[in-house]
């Protein structure tokens, strides 16, 4: 998702950028793939630096933790970054400073955000992502979708945190 800064003449400036098609890639177990992605910025000129901020959203097709059934999720999060030439930032800022920085690529005042967004919408995401919070999960015996049907195996109420303690206590 290139930024590009030579259609403004003024500032402050609001800008909306959507993602071709397979743009945004995210590398994370439970994505199966990225449906849509844009970006809302505001961005303020001061001096050789641009500020932006605003909000990154997807479309996000995941694989549900418990049932393995494959979902979409609209996710969203802000975002908050500076965008400039690297030559300047060398000779002006500290490498301690801990904002973001976007480099332009040569002098022409574009930049790729695409990593903006993908890092937005990774920290929005919970890392065990759930089609619903109620969502019954696999039958342990027989693997059936409990959410679509009562398999009736006779097999105990499975919860994960009792699993987990029956194991540290090996009564398993
Ligand atoms: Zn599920
Ligand atoms: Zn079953």
């Amino acid at each position: 998702m290139i930024l590009d800064l030579r259609q403004f003449e003024n500032f402050p400036a609001h800008l909306s950028l959507r993602a071709q098609p397979g743009e945004v890639v995210i590398d994370y177990e439970s994505v199966v793939q990225v449906n849509d992605a844009q970006l809302d910025l505001d961005i303020q000129k001061s001096g050789e630096e641009f500020f932006c901020q605003g909000q990154a959203r997807a479309s996000v097709r995941l694989t549900c933790a418990r049932c393995l059934e494959e979902f979409d999720r609209e996710l969203a999060n802000t975002t908050d970054f500076i965008v400039c030439s690297k030559q300047w930032h060398d000779n002006h800022r500290d490498v301690k400073d801990n904002e973001d920085y976007i480099f332009f690529e040569g002098g022409d005042l574009q930049a790729d955000v695409t990593d903006m967004v993908r890092q937005a919408v990774i920290i929005s995401m919970s890392m065990k992502p759930l089609c619903s919070e109620d969502c019954r999960g696999l039958c342990a015996s027989c693997g059936a979708n409990l959410n679509e049907k009562s398999c009736g195996c006779k097999t105990e109420q499975t919860d994960e945190r009792w699993e987990a303690l029956r194991r540290l206590s090996g009564l398993t």
